[in-house]
């Protein structure tokens, strides 16, 4: 296997005997023929579309297998041969889409090759072999380490972007412009010979749907929960039965805590489920009691000690430890090879499963944290934020967010918060925010000093906070007293990034470390056209920011 995808990867280099992240050689495999069966079918949709035609259900199935494939989401081979095998169906419904399409209009079908016609393997033998032939390392062979990269960054883009419009079409809000990008972009990704400007461009064009994206992720909790408001979010237990919900699917929670009403049970909210005490829609519930541990990379000492029933809707899991086997369900795209899975929404399991466990025996302190800072709430009250600027009052804002990782060199993100100035506001979002957002910051005139946006994809509320604070001045987001400081781990982060670039954002601080598939030379048209940089120390950054 060999697998960048992440910034764990093996050596920084690359995973190649098993990931970092618990993938096995399998599982790797049946990701790479999914992905690229899930390219042919693109192939002939995209053609399709270009005619008139299209598929709701191969919009969607390319979406989720996209996702399937993102870091910490499905580690089981046996789902992913089924979506191999649905992908092969929808391949073929794709083709036949397109010949009527082609008959209707007068066209002679193009005869497709690659993907298009490509047979995966029934065995793991042949699968893995098939994996090698199609997979980065022959690419890199063929076409060079700068291409191959920057279809990686591409690939990787796209599936970020997959993750939150599956999110937002699970909601209702989906868009006929996003599904045909996702088709013309995979197709784009089969051709041989791509230049490093297409590539790029192609690369923007990703972060451009994003933002889109993002906006349409935006209007589907909003709609569906309401603007998030500030909230006092409790962070230690009260006495009683459990469950708590990791992920980032809000229908998932919301659907569990209509059916754990009135059944004794204290739900709590993990990693980043944490913003979901922010939604009028979802904080009316009395039972949605606090806020449980961190972010992700802790959850194994975290389940192990928490005495209820443990729900992963979307990523990020790791390996459950046998102290909690028999009592984690996934939902979603998520799974792990031997954990219940509830594929409905019929959470019958999962609350007796919390019925049957001992509960929390005692409450815990009281200690409360705050949350619920979208653009709404922000700029609801930007007159005070402006005249606090306009006086000096706020020198400077910090955006410290991300997602958050494992790997030594994290603590940047804490320290980092930790030395910005008493005149200065840091804006988080994401689980990168659990490095530091237990601790008191204070405030600025009423505004409080730490303002937590929401999960990674409220990334969007940042750039609107940012976007309408340059209004404001009438000047431009990069003339703003405003550095981004972002860590990144899989490929939301990545899709993220491509659309600060995309709006022509300089000066970000990337971290912990850059990722394995941008080379130098590529490294080299970021630096020059957008100064991105890696961050280096807490001190040093804030110096060069703040002077
Ligand atoms: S997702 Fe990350 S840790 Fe897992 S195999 Fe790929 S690069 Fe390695
Ligand atoms: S922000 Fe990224 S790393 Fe954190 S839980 Fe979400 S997907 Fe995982």
């Amino acid at each position: 296997m060999f697998c960048y995808q992440c910034e764990q990867t093996a050596k920084g280099t690359g995973c190649t005997r098993g990931g970092v992240c618990g993938k096995d050689p399998q599982t790797a495999a049946s990701q790479d023929v999914l992905l690229h069966v899930t390219k042919g079918i693109s192939m002939y949709a995209h053609r399709a579309r270009q005619l008139g035609a299209s598929d709701h259900d191969i919009d969607v199935f390319v979406l989720e297998a996209l996702f399937s494939t993102v870091t910490n989401v499905d580690f089981d081979p046996q789902r992913l041969r089924a979506m191999i095998d649905r992908a092969v169906e929808l391949r073929a419904k794709a083709k036949a889409l397109y010949e009527d399409a082609c008959a209707k209009t007068g066209k002679t079908p193009e005869e497709l090759s690659g993907p298009a016609t490509w047979t995966p393997a029934e065995d793991v033998g042949g699968l893995l072999a098939q994996a090698a032939e199609i997979g980065v390392e022959s690419r890199r062979a063929r076409l060079g380490e700068d291409i191959a990269g920057l279809q990686e960054l591409v690939t990787y883009g796209l599936k970020g972007v997959a993750a939150y419009a599956d999110h937002a079409q699970i909601l209702g809000q989906e868009n006929d412009e996003v599904y045909a990008f996702f088709h013309d972009a995979l197709d784009f990704l089969t051709k041989d010979d791509p230049s490093i400007d297409e590539l790029l461009g192609m690369a923007l064009k990703v972060g451009e749907v994003n933002l889109q994206v993002m906006g349409l992720l935006d209007a589907a909790n909003t709609g569906a929960y309401g603007d998030p408001v500030p909230t006092q979010v409790r962070i230690e237990p009260v006495r009683g039965k459990a469950i708590v919900v990791s992920g980032h699917d809000l229908k998932d929670l919301e659907e569990l805590l209509k059916q754990t009403e009135g059944k004794g049970i204290n739900v709590y909210t993990h990693g980043e489920m944490l913003p979901a005490h922010g939604y009028p829609g979802l904080k009316k519930y009395p039972h949605l009691a606090g806020n449980y541990g961190g972010a992700w990379q802790d959850q194994q000492k975290e389940f192990d000690a928490f005495p209820g029933a443990i729900l992963m809707t979307t990523n990020c899991i790791q390996k459950p430890r046998d102290g909690y086997r028999d009592r984690i369900f996934t939902s979603g795209l998520v799974a792990w090879p031997g954990v219940r899975h509830i594929p409905d929404r019929d959470f019958t399991p999962v609350i007796e499963a919390a019925l049957a466990a001992e509960g929390f025996t005692e409450d815990g302190p009281d200690r409360h944290i705050t949350v619920g800072f979208g653009h709404s709430a922000v700029l609801g009250v930007a007159d005070k934020v402006i005249e606090a600027v306009k006086s000096g009052a706020i020198r400077h804002f910090f955006l410290v967010g991300g997602c958050d990782g494992a790997k030594p060199g994290r603590n940047y993100c804490s320290q980092l918060a930790q030395a910005v100035p008493d005149d200065c506001i840091i804006l988080t979002l994401a689980c990168g925010k659990y490095r530091f957002n237990k601790l008191d910051f204070g405030d600025i005139g009423g505004i409080p000093r730490l303002l937590d946006i929401g999960q990674c994809n409220d990334a969007y509320s940042a750039i609107q906070i940012a976007m309408a604070l340059a209004q404001a001045f009438a000047t431009d987001v990069n003339s703003l007293p405003l550095s981004l400081i972002l860590s990144w781990y899989e490929q939301k982060a990545v899709c993220i990034l491509l659309s600060l670039l995309h709006l022509g954002i300089r000066n970000i601080r990337l971290g912990p470390s850059l990722p394995a598939f941008v080379t130098p030379q590529v490294l080299n048209v970021l630096v020059e056209k957008f100064s991105i940089m890696p961050i280096t120390t807490p001190e040093d950054d804030l110096k060069a920011i703040l002077g």
